[in-house]
């Protein structure tokens, strides 16, 4: 992979990651979803380095890089076969809002715990009954005017992690804000907080991370759970979705490569007639054609990257959105071009590759679907007229 747009840093930390990706592997995150576990020892090795808190301030602990480090961070796990989900929403969404937007006390709490790794947190904003639109959430936060507590009642689903997370970052809305436009507000809601309930969904996922229908039944919490400002609203709420998009770009990157990586090699191998399967046309246009969509992908997760790290939280929208898709898509047509290039082996469990057609088809669909981006880019860049 050509790296001459990256800083000397980036690259080491490139190299860096790739090697402790290395040393745990595709084997590793295959045996700890069989045994129904998590990735802990990757999870403590990465914190220990310093991968996964690089973006989070110095001085509470993090590297005070940005989200282009973080990004290069999950792409080279993903890579090497053992990408970390939860980064995509522990220190990314909510470490990042929390360091932007939190009192000092909140971050004197959480940012530590989320830069070396101890604490995670989830995010919670799907709901059953609004999906893809967000202004219909219903979550309800009621202020207990005698305590001052806030009483946050609703419904939650496919939220990751929950069962892992120290706290999950709920996105609600106040009581005097209960319908129109969205004016989400932030609280932080501990595992195990009085009316605070999960329920497993099933999914056809091969992943250690799991997801959670969440019920909020008048779960009482301290005015000092809501985070930062009541009134900060979207903007509060964006500087955590916008480093969401460019994490699940980088997420699908690392999966792409690592699929393309093993139908490569398998390419070069695999001999059926006179010379390897990888010299027909049909094989390798394919493969070449899914590495071109990857660095181009690549580009704009890092053009969205930069622009969020600078601060221009406008610009970085679009082209998080755009690497997002991007990034979605070219997963999507790797892993399956790769599945196929290993023929009947492709299906099976040795070779690995099939449950990552599944697996591939997450980026399609969250945080934010491909539909949701192209109306986005047809309304917001193109100025066209909107049909919903
Ligand atoms: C594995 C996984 C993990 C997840 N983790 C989290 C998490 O941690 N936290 C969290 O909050 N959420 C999480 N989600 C939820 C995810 O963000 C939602 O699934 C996503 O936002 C889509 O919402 P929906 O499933 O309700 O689909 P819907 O909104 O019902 O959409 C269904 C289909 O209709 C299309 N559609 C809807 N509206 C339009 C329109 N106006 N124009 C064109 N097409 C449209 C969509 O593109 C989609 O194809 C996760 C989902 C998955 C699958």
């Amino acid at each position: 992979m050509s790296t001459v747009l990256e800083t000397q840093e980036h690259q080491a930390l490139r190299a860096a990651v790739a090697a402790l990706g290395k040393r745990y592997g595709r084997d590793y995150m295959t045996g700890v979803v069989a045994g129904e576990g998590h990735p802990d020892e990757l999870w403590a090795d990465a914190a220990k380095l310093g991968y996964l808190g690089v973006n989070l301030p110095e001085e509470y602990g993090g590297g005070g890089g940005g989200i282009a480090e973080l990004s290069i961070v999950l792409e080279e796990l993903g890579a090497a076969g053992c990408p970390l989900l939860m980064m995509v929403v522990s220190p990314a969404i909510c470490g990042t809002v929390i360091a932007r937007f939190g009192t000092d006390e909140q971050k004197q709490t959480w940012l530590p715990g989320l830069a070396d790794g101890t604490r995670t947190m989830a995010f919670g904003i799907t709901e059953p009954d609004a999906g893809s639109n967000s202004h219909r959430i219903t979550t309800t936060a009621r202020k207990d005017e005698a305590s001052g507590d806030w009483l946050l009642t609703g419904r939650k689903v496919f939220i990751s992690g929950v069962d892992i997370a120290d706290a999950t970052l709920i996105v609600g809305r106040t009581e005097d804000a209960r319908t129109g436009n969205l004016k989400p507000c932030l609280f932080i809601v501990p595992r195990e907080t009085e009316g605070f309930h999960r329920r497993r969904i099933e999914m056809e996922l091969q992943a250690p991370e799991k997801q959670f229908e969440l019920t909020l039944d008048d779960v009482r919490l301290p005015a000092d759970a809501l985070v930062g400002d009541e009134d900060a609203g979207l903007l509060q709420l964006f500087a955590g979705l916008n480093p969401e998009r460019i994490m699940t770009a980088a997420f699908s990157l690392g999966m792409a490569r690592y699929a393309l990586s093993r139908a490569v090699g398998y390419a070069k191998e695999r001999s059926v007639w006179k010379s390897p399967i990888g010299a027909h046309q049909a094989i390798a246009h394919p493969l070449a054609q899914a590495h071109i969509d990857i660095e181009l992908a690549r580009l704009m997760m890092q053009k969205a990257a930069r622009l969020y790290d600078e601060g221009d939280d406008m610009g970085a929208g679009e082209a998080a959105n755009m690497a997002k898709l991007a990034a979605a898509d070219a997963c999507v047509k790797a892993v399956d071009q790769s599945v196929h290039t290993l023929g009947g082996n492709g299906l099976t469990k040795e070779f690995g590759l099939a449950s990552l057609i599944v697996a591939s088809r997450v980026a399609r669909i969250a945080p934010v679907s491909r539909e949701m981006i192209l109306n986005y880019v047809s309304h917001q860049t193109l100025g066209l007229p909107k049909s919903y």
